[in-house]
């Protein structure tokens, strides 16, 4: 059967546009608080190249810690396996900044999506260089994978959490006393906080998931960014932990990889068969995007797309 996806994200479109409940903006980074919720965009990309957008799909927002699977991408390509012995690759079913988990466990954060993961990706990204090249290292990337060199770093958002992100503050010096940070906690923290300030539409962050969704293979180019086991363990990360302690929710309903930002987008990618961002600023309970969400249960019902059947 062949499906009409047009039609399909036009109804998702004109459902969220009745939505009364959007959920609450993530207002802790003070300049993401004043997004307006009224906003919703859905896009995807097929194997075939085929994109389908729906409702604000190229207004850019901030990404957030989507960001984080191009990152640790890029930290796999830097260091491979070893990146396991510094992070672990289990769901933490505790708040994505818990600070509690990280001393229970000596410093090794439960995977690299919790945010003391993801600064220890970061820590890895480093690798030799300044932050600044590290962060343009991440921008390169994310422009490549998403065929857009257009894709930018909102410089207002990484300086308005620079400047109230204080928890990160704690997690990065805290393993930094575990001796797992190699570099100082501000140059790793300026990765971190660059990279979740990425701004992307989501049909280019659709775009850039088209790697995942092919096997690790950049359609542009033909060649491979990442190997097909690589790809597979990044997209298992996403089902898994992609969701912060909502994981298992969105496994169970959505049935698909996913990774979300507090910015409202989340990344889902069906192996073999599309890559999906949607985008709706209002979080539900978990931190999740509430439309976004709900757009993507809608969605792999009327698909059936999802990893658990053929
Ligand atoms: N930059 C945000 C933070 O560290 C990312 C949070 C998120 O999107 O999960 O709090």
């Amino acid at each position: 059967m062949t499906l009409d996806l047009q039609s399909i994200v036009d109804g998702i479109v004109s459902e969220a546009a009745t939505a009364q409940d959007r959920g609450k903006v993530a207002d802790y980074i003070p300049s993401l608080g004043c997004i307006d919720p009224a906003q919703f965009g859905i896009a995807i990309v097929t194997p075939d190249g085929s994109v389908h957008t729906g409702g604000d799909a190229a207004v850019p927002f901030s990404i957030q810690s989507v960001s984080k699977v191009f990152a640790l991408t890029l930290a796999l390509g830097k260091v491979g396996g070893d990146l396991w012995q510094r992070v672990g690759v289990e769901p933490s079913g505790s708040a994505f900044n818990s600070v509690v988990q990280l001393e229970a466990e000596k410093g090794i954060p439960r995977n690299p999506f919790i945010n003391a993961g993801a600064i220890v990706v970061s820590d890895v990204v480093l690798g030799s260089g300044e932050s600044r090249d590290a962060i343009g290292d991440i921008l390169r990337f994310v422009r490549f994978v998403s065929g857009d060199g257009s894709v930018f770093i909102d410089s207002a958002v990484a300086n308005s959490e620079a400047d109230t992100g204080f928890r990160n503050v704690a997690l990065a010096n805290y393993m930094r006393a575990f001796g797992n940070m190699a570099h100082r906690v501000d140059d790793a923290l300026k990765v971190y906080f660059h990279q979740c300030a990425i701004a992307m539409s989501c049909r280019q962050l659709a775009m850039a998931g088209r790697y995942l969704m092919m096997d690790g293979i950049n359609p542009d180019t033909g060649r491979a960014v990442v190997t097909p086991v690589r790809a597979r363990r990044i997209l298992s990360l996403m089902l898994t932990c992609g969701h912060y302690d909502g994981s298992g929710e969105f496994a169970f309903r959505v049935g698909i990889p996913g990774k979300s930002g507090v910015g409202g987008g989340i990344l889902a990618v069906v192996p073999g068969k599309a890559s999906i961002a949607v985008w709706s600023p209002g979080l539900n309970a978990r931190g999740n995007s509430k439309l976004g969400s709900e757009a993507l249960e809608r969605l792999a019902a009327a698909t059936n797309w999802n990893v658990f059947t053929a």
